[in-house]
């Protein structure tokens, strides 16, 4: 029988030199029998795994036919995608386990809990949540996934059985659906008969924007604690539904590479994080070693990646008390390329892939009281740094929908807080009641509470894989500090979207600060109905109440709609977005009268974005879901490739968003020129500035920083330049409230987020300069001291008329990660008020 097996083994293991096919046996183990009732992943979706790259929709018929045979599997929808394709997650364990899941999920979960002490994990099983492929076109994982799945629902015999009666499995066989369509699609549609290897074949080159991001081109391996993306909102209720001890996460690297496993570069972990979670991670490495030496693959670790930002998959659980594992597979893109460790095929990346998948399993078992009671003593300890006390407020006087949108992470988090009991002033800050809540430290998530709220400034390494700071209430733009306890009232536990009062009809006008996150939602509703608005250049007094500047006036005269319809329909635009639409029966005002020259006539935009080769996908990515989902305001997507052949005069507004080398040429500028000159507006970012400046659109001055290096050796050649890169920080800006790329900001200090080293000369003129980097500009993160100098005192901002139209910049990314809510409203100032600028 023995002689049998290893016959099998060395018959189908061989790749087939010509089309670098493989059975189901390359994946898998070969001691071990599978049972004949569970389908192979062949039987179902047409293919052997590897053949094809897996379509999601492929990937979905089988986990749904794999938990329809097999007794060890639960499958759950847990919702969609923009693209609607389902988020599936399997839970798999033993049948006698899955008969009582709620109630070892109840347990475990009071390992988290005040009450842990007296529990015994050494009856309990352990938590795994494995994940594939977050990045779409690295996709060696979700294929796995379907070897993986196939192999804990088939096998059989003693190994397998301890494992599921030890285990739960929950297994998330894409965690990005939509980039691994787009992906499937690319690499499947290039594939020839004769598989080929040549690295120059269009297979192994996928068109912009790739598969990597999700609908809206975000990275997602960025929003695990934004949580701003549906597939995130799914997995962060997963994982708090089970906290699972281990959480894994399947990537793609460079196809020269070999393959990674965790633990990265230890001095790059973050403080937060206990020593204990990196030894673990080190134990459980051990496990995936022994499985690559027997296998033969080569592998690496420590030498890169980093537990450092907690947005990412395999950082995220190193907060929460369990242990995150980061794995990279040099990627075949295609179906074979050739490489610097001769051809890597697809199917050897996948059982890679599949091989880490079970020695983390192995891992898991073997560790499983040492896990358990890692998590236990991690919240035990949380909980005792915590009961010193103490509370955050946050929020923002003029802005509930703000307030309401961090308070939604806090509660994805399952981060408790409360309203205020009353009323307060501090600081010259004015916290109110429903605009405003009270975050406890002394909880559960105290760790959590630190890394979101924090300010970090010194490090331990001047070397980060990704952001080294992302502070949500200055990312939010919100008024926050230390408060005593004893100002929290009820706790919040129905959280829900701020309502605006009913509007009243007016027989002469209408008034709208510009203050709340949906004002521009709003105005876009009024301005798309057809009706006239004006925007007041100051501010003024009217009926006792104060009008800041930005406010926007809706006259009852001479519009589409008579005076009982305009209250009716902006009565149902307040209700809509939330936003405060006040009545007024006079003119008359203490400041700027409602018929004065200072109220500008605004119009509707009608906007373009450049989107396409060589504009970097995620920054694109970010403007359309802010004005698509955000705003509800049609932005139009216009293609590098064809902006050339382009009618421009349709649009009123033209954003050129941070591209990656030259994304238009110097036709394109003229174009885009003549069309400013006759009234367009142009709003660029980051390295659209040294285009605007060299093709003439707007002149600038931007500083350039001469340095080189003295003793730095070869050896450290790397790190010397890498500690200069700004991989992500927030700093302080000083805002000219009376300009209108300022308006609607209550105060007159905005954190902005840089991950450049743009540094733009401020202008001659003091009122050119309305959004200045401070003296001390940085708040959270990390600088090199000589890049904080340059950017002291420097512009974030600079515009400039060409003909009868504008040219507007901004240094800065002022939509970051869609979790920026602080500064939207900049590039919203730029597309209604770019004309009075
Ligand atoms: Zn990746």
């Amino acid at each position: 029988m023995k002689q049998a097996y290893l016959l099998l083994f060395l018959v189908t293991s061989v790749i087939f030199a010509q089309d670098y096919q493989v059975n189901l046996d390359y994946y898998l183990p070969n001691d071990v029998l599978y049972n004949p009732s569970i389908p192979t992943p062949k039987s179902v979706i047409g293919h052997e795994v590897g053949d094809w790259h897996i379509t999601h929709d492929k990937l979905s018929q089988y986990m749904v036919a794999l938990a329809e045979a097999s007794d060890r599997i639960n499958i759950e929808n847990r919702g969609t995608t923009f693209e609607g394709r389902p988020l599936w997650l399997l839970t798999i364990s033993s049948p006698s386990n899955l008969a009582n899941l709620d109630r070892i999920r109840q347990e475990h979960v009071s390992l988290t809990e005040g009450n842990s002490a007296g529990l015994n994990t050494a009856t309990m099983p352990v938590v795994v949540y494995q994940g594939f492929s977050i990045h779409g076109n690295e996709s060696s994982g979700s294929n796995a996934a379907l070897a993986a799945a196939y192999y804990l629902a088939a096998a059989q015999g003693s190994k397998i059985d301890e494992l599921l009666n030890n285990t739960i499995i929950l297994l998330d066989p894409s965690m990005n659906p939509d980039g691994l369509q787009r992906f499937a699609y690319w690499a499947n549609i290039h594939k020839s008969k004769n598989v080929n290897p040549d690295p120059n074949d269009r297979e192994y080159d996928e068109v912009w924007p790739g598969g990597r991001t999700n609908h809206y081109w975000f990275d997602m391996n960025r929003d695990w604690l934004p949580v701003q993306l549906p597939e995130s909102r799914a997995r962060i209720a997963s994982f708090h539904q089970w906290y699972p001890n281990i959480l894994t996460d399947h990537h793609e690297m460079g196809t020269n590479a070999t393959f990674f496993f965790q633990p990265g570069i230890p001095s790059r972990t973050h403080p937060l994080t206990p020593q204990r979670n990196q030894d673990l991670t080190g134990m459980i490495a051990q496990f995936h070693a022994n499985a690559f030496n027997k296998l033969g693959s080569f592998y690496y670790t420590e030498e890169s990646f980093d537990d450092f930002y907690y947005g990412k998959g395999s950082t995220f659980p190193d907060i929460n008390g369990a242990i995150g594992i980061l794995f990279e597979q040099a990627s075949s893109r295609g179906h074979a390329q050739e490489s610097d460790n001769g051809i890597l095929t697809f199917p050897f990346t996948i059982r890679n892939q599949f091989t880490a998948a079970l020695s983390t399993l192995e891992a898991a078992v073997n560790m499983r009281e040492e896990l358990l009671n890692y998590q236990r003593t991690f919240y035990a300890n949380a909980r005792r740094e915590a009961s010193q006390g103490g509370a955050i407020v946050f929020g923002d006087e003029k802005d509930a929908a703000k307030t309401y949108h961090l308070a939604e992470i806090l509660n994805r988090h399952k981060i408790q807080f409360h309203e205020l009991k009353s009323d307060f002033t501090s600081n010259g800050k004015n916290y109110k009641k429903g605009h405003a809540y009270i975050v406890p430290k002394n909880q559960k998530q105290h760790r959590l509470i630190n890394a979101m709220f924090e300010k970090r400034t010194s490090f331990q390494d001047s070397l980060f894989y990704d952001v080294s700071a992302w502070t949500f209430p200055l990312a939010f733009n919100l008024d926050y500090e230390e408060v005593a306890i004893s100002r929290a009232g009820d706790a919040v536990t129905n959280l829900a979207m701020p309502k605006a009062p009913a509007v009243s009809t007016s027989q002469y006008a209408y008034l709208m600060e510009w203050h709340e996150y949906y004002s521009p939602k709003a105005l876009n509703k009024i301005l798309g109905k057809g009706l006239r608005a004006k925007v007041g250049m100051k501010q003024f007094n009217l009926n006792g109440k104060d009008y800041d500047y930005g406010t926007i006036l809706i006259p009852v005269q001479n519009q589409e709609l008579n005076a009982s319809e305009l209250g009716t329909f902006l009565n149902s635009v307040a209700s809509e977005t939330g936003v405060t639409v006040t009545a007024v029966n006079t003119g008359l005002t203490e400041g700027i009268d409602l018929g004065s020259s200072q109220f500008r006539a605004l119009e509707q935009p009608k906007v373009a974005l450049v989107v396409g080769e060589g504009i970097n996908p995620y920054d694109a990515g970010e403007i359309w879901h802010l004005f698509d989902t955000r705003y509800g305001m049609h932005i139009t997507k216009l293609d590098t490739q064809s902006f050339g052949s382009t009618d421009l005069s349709r649009y009123t507004d033209i954003i050129l968003p941070n591209s990656w080398g030259s994304a238009l040429d110097k036709e394109d500028a003229e174009k885009l020129k003549t069309w400013v000159q006759k009234g367009g507006t142009l709003i660029g970012y980051k390295n659209a500035g040294r285009w605007f400046n060299s093709n003439e659109l707007l002149k600038m001055k931007f500083k350039s920083v001469k340095d080189t290096a003295k003793n730095i050796s070869f050896e450290n050649r790397g790190n010397y330049f890498g500690a200069k890169v700004i991989g992500g920080a927030i700093f302080e800006t000083k805002l000219d409230r009376s300009h209108p790329v300022a308006f609607g900001y209550k105060n007159d200090r905005l954190p902005i987020f840089r991950n450049s080293t743009i540094f733009l000369e401020a202008e001659a003129q003091s009122y050119d300069n309305p959004v200045l980097y401070t003296a001390t500009p940085l708040l959270s993160g990390y600088i090199s001291k000589g890049n904080l100098e340059e950017l002291a005192n420097t512009s974030a901002f600079k515009t400039g008329r060409k003909g009868r139209g504008k040219v507007i910049y901004f240094t800065d990314n002022t939509n970051f990660r869609a979790f920026w809510y602080g500064t939207n409203k900049l590039l919203m100032n730029a597309i209604f008020f770019g004309d009075e600028m």
